[in-house]
C-alpha cells in the first residue's frame, strides 16, 4: 500500500504502509503505520491530490480506501482530492475539500 500526493504535476511526497494492514481488518492501534497518515506528517499537502495505491503479492490491484482517520488527517492537510484503488480495474475518486 503506497500514497502520492500531487499538485499542478508536483510530487509534493510519497509513503507506504509500514504494517500490513488490510482494510478489511483495520488495526486501530496502528493507524499511524499509514501511508496517506505519513503523507499528512511529512509534506506539504495543500490543495494536493492524494493517490492511494493497493498491489497484492501477485501484482493484482486491491482496495486501497482511506480509513476515516486517514480521511480526516488529509482533510486537516487541505488535501482536495484522494484517488484510490479499489481492485477489479476501479478506482475511485473523492472530493474532500
Ligand atoms: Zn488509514
Amino acid at each position: 500500500m503506497g500514497a502520492v500526493a500531487v499538485c499542478s504535476g508536483r510530487i509534493l511526497g510519497e509513503e507506504v504502509n509500514t504494517r500490513n494492514n488490510r482494510p478489511v481488518s483495520i488495526d486501530w492501534h496502528q493507524v499511524s503505520s499509514h501511508a496517506e497518515q505519513a503523507l499528512a506528517a511529512n509534506a506539504d499537502l495543500e490543495r494536493s491530490t492524494v493517490h492511494a495505491a493497493r498491489l497484492l503479492k501477485d501484482a493484482r490491484v486491491a482496495c486501497a480506501r482511506p480509513c476515516e482517520f486517514c480521511l480526516a488527517g488529509l482533510k486537516d492537510a487541505c488535501v482536495r482530492t484522494v484517488v484510490w484503488t479499489a481492485g477489479k480495474g476501479l478506482i475511485y475518486i473523492d472530493r474532500i475539500d
